[in-house]
């Protein structure tokens, strides 16, 4: 997937700011955060969207999900709390078609979420 951004930041083609990275995973600043704290953890292999995940997939889901609590855990966030965020397709507002989680903390998040 040569045309997708996540792939080209997995591969380091494209630049950004890296907090994470590993076999499986890659964590980086969000280009546009909306909290003090805003990474996105994306999986090296390209997924187009939540739908697209498969039985074998629990492993890779739920290693970003420990990622992304070591990272806020790392930025002190651990105690007050943070958000993790999936967004699939239209109504979620998903413009990367490439999965990422979001990971928020650092400021007071409302809900229900907009
Ligand atoms: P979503 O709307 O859930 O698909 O989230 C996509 C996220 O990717 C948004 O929060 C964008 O700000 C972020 N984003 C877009 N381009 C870049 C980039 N080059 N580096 C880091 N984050 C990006
Ligand atoms: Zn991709």
């Amino acid at each position: 997937m040569s045309t997708c951004l996540f792939c080209g930041i997995a591969a380091g083609t494209i630049p950004a700011r890296q907090v994470y990275s590993d076999d499986h995973l890659v964590a980086f600043h969000d280009i546009q955060p909306q909290a003090p704290l805003h990474v996105l953890v994306v999986p090296r292999r390209h997924v187009s969207t939540l739908n697209d995940l498969e039985p074998g997939d629990a492993t890779l889901v739920g290693e970003m999900v420990r990622r992304a609590a070591i990272i806020a855990a790392d930025h002190g966030y651990d105690r007050r709390g943070y958000r993790m965020v999936l967004n699939c397709n239209a109504d979620a507002g998903q413009s990367v078609f490439h999965i990422h989680l979001h990971l928020l903390g650092g400021r007071r998040l409302g809900w229900p979420p907009g």
